[in-house]
């Protein structure tokens, strides 16, 4: 499989180097050069797999240039012993029709652990192949949640150091206490007086500028990322759709599609059920559910993608997004592998903030997708709702997509089975969560105190990663202003 540049098709790379290097040199993100299909005796063939079986049929697709032998090391380093069900992406019938996909049981207690075990065993197989022998410097922008699951991935890992950038303001009490508490010797976390957008922003920056490249290099260092900008880190989520048709599959076996609704930020998670659906799994909806931060809904809706709007610190944090990453990608596949326009829309971006595409771009896209949004109320509506009326507790960014989803069935009445993908515990947003179940309940508690709370409140238990965090030691304490991520880097590495 050859993987090409969103800003210059041209480009075309093995997967080992499309991993290593995270961003093309052109500033634009690698993307499979033709999405590979798979049909109904593929999934007769893997149905009855458990989740590490069918990884490891699902991944050679994309990864051509990986042996057998090194796919079986990745998938089981990732996904034998290190989540705490039986089942790393289980699925819970909420007998509605409606199906929540928990990929929160992982050692952060949030979705992108299924993604960030995998992608340090498969970025240290890329670096060995294509990487020069040079140490891998993985430069993180963080809403919270990556750069945890980051950490924990990446921790230790020989020839790694790994540098996190997190908002200051725009994480909850329990992020900051997971990260700024991080065990490891190759790591380091950092707060930006910013939101996450600049934080992102920042780090894409220190990427592709030059002076910073060289001068990493004479020191024998090479960046690269572990945002949803690094292919290694989306072709893993693409599994767990795959893995979710399997299991939808055998609940109903006469089930000819589904919806999927998914809580988004980046459009990283999204945009792995998008290449799902390509790949022939019968997806009918995307349903794209935004909190108040509502660009991606407006762009879905209208083909206008305007950041130039008030940015709101919400109750579903790792949500709190104006720039969507990877929109690029879906708009390279949806426009024809055009790089030209890509291009264009990107520099327009970049330079005003916004962009609008054509026609067709827009006509495809509302056919593959649905948006809607939920605002703080909603969701602690919604949580409350779903506890009472079904005794299942659910966290803000998930209370986001049950929200979007049932005003989607209510005004379009469709009635097909939908996976609602679940992206955190709420143990990581407690004090939310359990001022949601129970109004006021959390006033004047401390986050751990909410967690105890919440516990008690919902008969729910903590999840053991969560549990004594207040009484590990705080190891990274200082935060910096954007402009000075750079000093951050060169003073962390020496160089
Ligand atoms: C990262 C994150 C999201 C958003 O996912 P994207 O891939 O960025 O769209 C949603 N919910 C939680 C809990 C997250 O950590």
């Amino acid at each position: 499989m050859i993987y090409n540049s969103t800003r210059c098709r041209s480009v075309g790379v093995e997967s080992a180097r499309a991993i290593n290097d995270g961003i093309s040199k052109d500033g634009g993100l690698f993307v499979p050069s033709n999405i590979p299909t798979i049909d109904k005796a593929f999934i007769n063939s893997i149905k009855e797999l458990d989740y590490i079986g069918r990884a490891k049929k699902i991944l050679p697709l994309y990864l051509t240039d990986f042996t057998e032998a090194e796919i079986d090391a990745c998938v089981k380093g990732a996904y034998s012993g290190n989540f705490d069900h039986d089942i790393p992406a289980p699925l819970s019938d909420m007998s509605d029709g409606s199906y929540i996909l928990e990929l929160w049981h992982g050692p952060t207690c949030a979705f992108k652990d299924m993604a960030l075990q995998i992608l340090p065993h498969l970025l240290t197989r890329s670096a060995a192949k294509v990487g020069d022998g040079k140490r891998t410097v993985i430069l993180v922008a963080t809403s919270g949640d990556t750069g945890k699951a980051a950490l924990e991935g990446f921790k230790d890992v020989e020839n790694t150091d790994i540098i996190v950038f997190y908002p200051n303001d725009g994480v909850s009490a329990t992020q900051k206490l997971q990260m700024v508490t991080q065990a490891g010797a190759n790591v380091f976390v950092c707060a930006i007086n910013g939101n996450f957008d600049d934080a992102q922003s920042g780090v894409k920056r220190i990427f592709t500028n030059k002076a910073i490249a060289e001068k990493l290099g004479a020191s024998g260092m090479a960046f690269s990322s572990a945002n949803s900008i690094n292919w290694g880190r989306l072709l893993p989520q693409i599994v767990y759709y795959v893995s979710a048709y399997c299991d939808m599959l055998n609940a109903n076996p006469d089930m000819t599609e589904f919806n999927v609704v998914v809580p988004t930020g980046n459009f990283g998670n999204i945009l792995a059920a998008y290449y799902a659906k390509c790949m022939g799994v019968p997806i009918k909806k995307l349903i794209c559910a935004s909190n108040a931060n509502n660009v991606l809904t407006d762009f879905i809706n209208t083909g206008v993608y305007d950041r130039n709007r008030k940015f709101y610190t919400t109750i579903s944090p790792s949500m709190d997004i104006l720039i969507s990453s990877n929109l690029e990608r879906l708009l390279y596949h949806l426009a024809g592998d055009d790089d030209a326009r890509v291009s264009e829309w990107m520099k327009s971006l970049s330079e005003k903030g916004c962009y609008t595409v054509d026609a067709d771009v827009k006509a495809a896209v509302s056919d593959n997708f649905y948006a809607g949004y939920a605002d703080d109320t909603a969701t602690k509506a919604t949580i409350n709702k779903l506890f009472t009326e079904r005794g299942y507790l659910c966290d803000t960014h998930t209370a986001v997509a049950v929200s979007v989803y049932n005003d989607y069935v209510a005004k379009s009445g469709d009635k097909t089975p939908t996976v609602i993908v679940s992206t955190a515990s709420p143990y990581k947003f407690a004090a939310d969560v359990l001022d949601a179940v129970k109004s006021g309940a959390a006033d004047g508690l401390s986050g751990i105190k909410c967690m105890e709370r919440l516990s008690e409140v919902t008969c729910t238990e903590i999840p053991t990663p969560l549990c004594g965090l207040s009484e590990r030691e705080v190891r990274f304490a200082g935060s910096v202003n954007p402009s000075e991520m750079d000093d951050v880097v060169y003073n962390y590495l020496k160089i």
